[in-house]
């Protein structure tokens, strides 16, 4: 799709032409697009969405149509899915198979040097990118647009990113596929911008290729893991900007467990944890790249207030929940199973 061999390859191109009248300026119905999205918009009035964030569909790589992993998602119990196809949007011609599931317009944007999602796009955007310079162009194109870019699987594997400019596009899938491929790596990059001061927000994916053959989808399958968003309205943008209001938590697949964290002022040393079907599990506290809280969830529904030392001049602190196997009292380590994790709130202000 994006790689040529060496030696070069053979193709065939093959083109046929229509008698119709042009619908369509970017190689899809553009109202199409905006239909669905006028049609899904309820006002849900602060509600949790759950979806998968990154999905292939036979528009590149991927096995199944769109209608297919709609009716996948909504079997799975997901609430919207965002078809990010590699280097195309022409999968939005099929938005009209929804299947009562609200499907997020995207391209994965995938380069020889990183992959990167677009959210909420409504026409092509150019991959073409071979350096940091050319890179934040792009980023700022998107934003411009109002589309949201997220840097895709930033860690050994995923494949990298190598491009820069993480802080100007704002957003890290920092979870993708099971959490045991090397997602680490993507949290520790968050972890160490945070630190920084720079403000990124985290959303997962699965990055599901196989939807049709799910037995053959390895550690890709759909709706694992799963994001939720906090959103007011349910459309595009309403998943869009409860994104970017940070309102956002990652879990290890539909049923959760979900997790929240609440600070009510900020600069405020008390936090709120709730979770939700996450017995036993080991609940960590962590702000400024340090643990600085660990319990273990001793309740199906669990609430707590916990009293924290937090930076006088402001930071982060985030939540995660993570399996009592595993190491538990290191960050960033191989052998630490995160199964929740919730978006970083910042601290701001002095302490008291
Ligand atoms: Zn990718
Ligand atoms: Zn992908």
């Amino acid at each position: 799709l994006y790689r040529i061999p060496e030696k070069g390859c053979r193709y065939r191109v093959k083109i046929k032409l229509l008698l119709a009248k042009a619908k369509a300026r970017n190689g899809y119905r553009k109202s199409n697009i905006e239909r669905v999205e006028e049609s899904e918009a309820e006002r849900a009035g602060s509600a949790w969405l759950k979806g998968d964030l990154h999905v292939h569909s036979v528009h590149s790589d991927g096995d199944a149509s769109v209608g297919e992993i709609a009716r996948r998602a909504r079997q799975l119990g997901l609430d919207f899915v965002a078809m990010t196809d590699h280097n195309t949007v022409s999968q939005l011609r099929d938005f009209g198979h929804t299947a009562g599931v609200l499907l997020i317009p995207g391209e994965e944007v995938t380069t020889y040097y990183g992959h990167m999602n677009v959210l909420g796009v409504k026409e092509w955007v150019d991959f073409r990118v071979t350096s940091e310079r050319q890179a934040k162009m792009l980023i700022k194109y998107v934003k411009d647009r109002g589309y949201l870019p997220v840097i895709n699987h930033p860690k050994r594997l995923g494949p990298e990113w190598k491009l820069g400019n993480v802080e100007l596009a704002g957003y890290v899938e920092v979870w993708q596929g099971v959490w045991e491929f090397n997602n680490y790596v993507s949290l520790k990059l968050v972890d160490d911008l945070l630190l920084r001061g720079s403000w990124v927000g985290i959303v997962g994916g699965s990055d599901a290729h196989k939807v049709r053959r799910e037995e053959e989808a390895g550690i890709f399958r759909l709706g694992h893991p799963t994001t939720w968003v906090n959103v007011e309205e349910r459309s595009v943008r309403g998943v869009l900007e409860g994104i970017r209001k940070g309102r956002v938590i990652v879990t290890e697949n539909p049923n959760g467990p979900f997790l929240m964290l609440k600070a009510p002022k900020p600069g405020n040393l008390k936090v709120f944890v709730e979770a939700q079907g996450a017995e036993g599990l080991v609940l960590r506290l962590v702000s400024q790249g340090e643990l600085v809280k660990k319990d273990v969830i001793d309740s199906r529904r669990f609430f707590k207030v916990y009293r924290l030392r937090l930076p006088r001049d402001g930071g982060y602190i985030r939540a995660e929940l993570v399996d009592p196997e595993g190491l538990v009292d290191e960050l960033h380590h191989p052998d630490v199973i995160v199964k929740a994790l919730t978006s970083p709130l910042r601290i701001t202000g002095s302490c008291k």
